[in-house]
């Protein structure tokens, strides 16, 4: 019997781990409950109960090919080895099979599940699969992992040009194994149900995955390079949530791009080379994790913006972080995030940006609040996008990089539609004011808006002479 443990890879179909298993006998599914290691690693509740729907709808597609799924619940990854020994004991597995993770955590999980597995005459099976290109594959000439995303970029489409990566063969229904399935959990401790409004933006299950991505490719994919920075237009895939839970492939994604593009991947449709990219700096940040094993440790990518002089301010952070800043496009898209669990690429930028050089508030604070508040929180997407945000990773241009939100305000949200959606105080007021009604009396005096908690060209001024002094030291 062959076992497939699913991690962040929870579909049936170009799955690789679970073809190759399938491909060598009858096989069993796994998933693991750690709910201890989730809450170390402040992964969101609605991003738990995410993986809980699609469980539930993997579990059915399982049991459609009898594949039973069974569940069990360790706290912390250090039991992982054991318990998955203790199932293999018990069904009289020969192999185990798995996709590979990234990160500190998962490496050290998988040699020592690894580990105990072999040394107890069970053969453990690990394969690509949330990655176009395996890390260590893409490197500099000198051998090293590439800091710069535009030279690692060059060199991933070099490889696609040599081959692009196929599909897993589709897997086949096996004869039953008589094997009942365990039920999936409505809930786990710690994790709070989130509301059914935000479940319902996140539909589960890989049907919803494809529908998402044969929709934005024929309807989105060809002016995406126009829309991907309007928050008000549903110009953006909103696939991140399933990507990262692994409901839909990268894979998947670059042949429905290509598919839409004649095959080609750096000619042709500007809107699919544009969202080709995107899908390729979700790939280096992967490899940089792997390359920059410290950026897992919360450090700094660029180690010398360790001693940056952040500010202990947590009235304006709780300000932040509840969407009170009065900056209008600051708090529109800090109550998207709480309301949906997502938010706009464009405005993780600004507000990002705002808190490490406006607020000068250590992005590592602002890195966990949306690590606990996102259904598609991804360690690496997470940490990379803040720290070149803060001017402390990779691509870091410190003294250019700090945007001006009321004019990123007036550019990306011209009529004002996404603040008057997210900030409804705001909807009276018209397309000039919307962005900073500082002028408005009446808001103010009906206390029916904040203040500015910031005055933005002093903090500019702050956060340059911080940087500064950096290069000074
Ligand atoms: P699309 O524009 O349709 O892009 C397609 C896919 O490409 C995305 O689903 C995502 O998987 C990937 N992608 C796009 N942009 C990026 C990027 N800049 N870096 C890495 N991958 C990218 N993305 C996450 O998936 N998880 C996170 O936790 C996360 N945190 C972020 C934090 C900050 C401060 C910033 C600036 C960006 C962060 N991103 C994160 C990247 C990006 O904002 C989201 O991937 C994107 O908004 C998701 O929406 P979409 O699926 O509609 O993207």
């Amino acid at each position: 019997m062959q076992l497939i443990w699913l991690r962040s890879d929870l579909r049936v179909n170009d799955n690789t781990a679970l073809s190759a298993a399938c491909e060598r006998g009858p096989t069993v599914a796994l998933w693991l409950a750690s709910p201890g290691q989730w809450q170390a690693h402040d992964d969101a509740a609605c991003k738990v109960d995410f993986w809980l729907r699609n469980l539930r709808d993997l579990r059915q597609s399982l049991e459609g090919l009898n594949i039973p799924l069974l569940v069990r619940r360790i706290d912390t990854w250090e039991q992982a080895a054991q318990t998955l020994l203790d199932v293999c004991r018990q069904h009289n597995i020969e192999a185990v099979h798995w996709n590979d993770e990234y990160g500190i955590n998962e490496n050290s999980r998988d040699q020592a599940t690894r580990a105990l597995l072999e040394a107890s005459g069970v053969q453990a099976h690990s394969y690509l699969d949330q990655l176009l290109f395996r890390p260590g594959t893409v490197l500099t000439r000198s051998g090293d992992y590439f800091q710069v995303f535009s030279q690692f970029k060059k060199v991933c489409l070099e490889h696609l040009h040599r081959s692009l990566p196929s599909q897993a063969p589709r897997v086949k229904r096996q004869a039953p194994v008589g094997i009942a399935s365990d039920p999936i959990p409505q809930h786990i401790d710690g994790f709070d149900k989130p509301s059914r409004t935000l479940s319902e933006y996140w539909p589960a299950g890989e049907d919803e995955a494809q529908a998402r991505l044969a929709r934005f490719v024929d309807e989105t994919i060809e002016d995406y390079h126009h829309l991907r920075d309007l928050p008000a237009k549903p110009g953006t895939s909103q696939l991140s949530a399933y990507l990262a839970a692994g409901v839909v492939s990268p894979r998947q994604c670059l042949h429905a791009a290509l598919a839409s593009n004649r095959g080609e991947f750096d000619s042709g449709s500007t809107g699919t080379q544009t969202w080709i990219n995107e899908l390729l700096w979700r790939e280096f940040y992967k490899h940089i994790l792997t390359g920059y094993p410290q950026v897992s440790r919360h450090r700094a990518f660029r180690t010398h913006t360790e001693s940056l002089p952040w500010r202990d301010a947590p009235a304006d952070l709780e300000a932040w972080e509840q969407g009170r800043t009065g900056f209008p496009i600051i708090d529109a898209a800090m109550h998207q995030l709480l309301h949906t669990g997502w938010m706009h690429n464009r405005l993780r930028m600004i507000v990002a940006m705002f808190l490490s050089k406006n607020l000068l508030i250590d992005w590592r604070l602002g890195e966990r609040h949306f690590m606990r508040h996102l259904i598609d929180g991804d360690l690496a997407a997470n940490n990379g996008g803040w720290q070149w945000s803060a001017s402390t990773g990779t691509d870091a241009v410190p003294y250019f990089r700090i945007f001006n939100p009321v004019s990123q305000s007036q550019r990306f949200d011209p009529q004002g539609h996404f603040i008057r959606h997210w900030v409804p105080e705001l909807r009276g007021l018209d397309e000039k004011s919307v962005h900073l009604p500082t002028q408005n009396k009446d808001l103010f005096a009906e206390n029916s808006y904040h203040r500015p908690i910031v005055d933005l060209s002093s903090s500019r001024q702050r956060a340059l002479e911080a940087f500064k002094g950096l290069s000074r030291r």
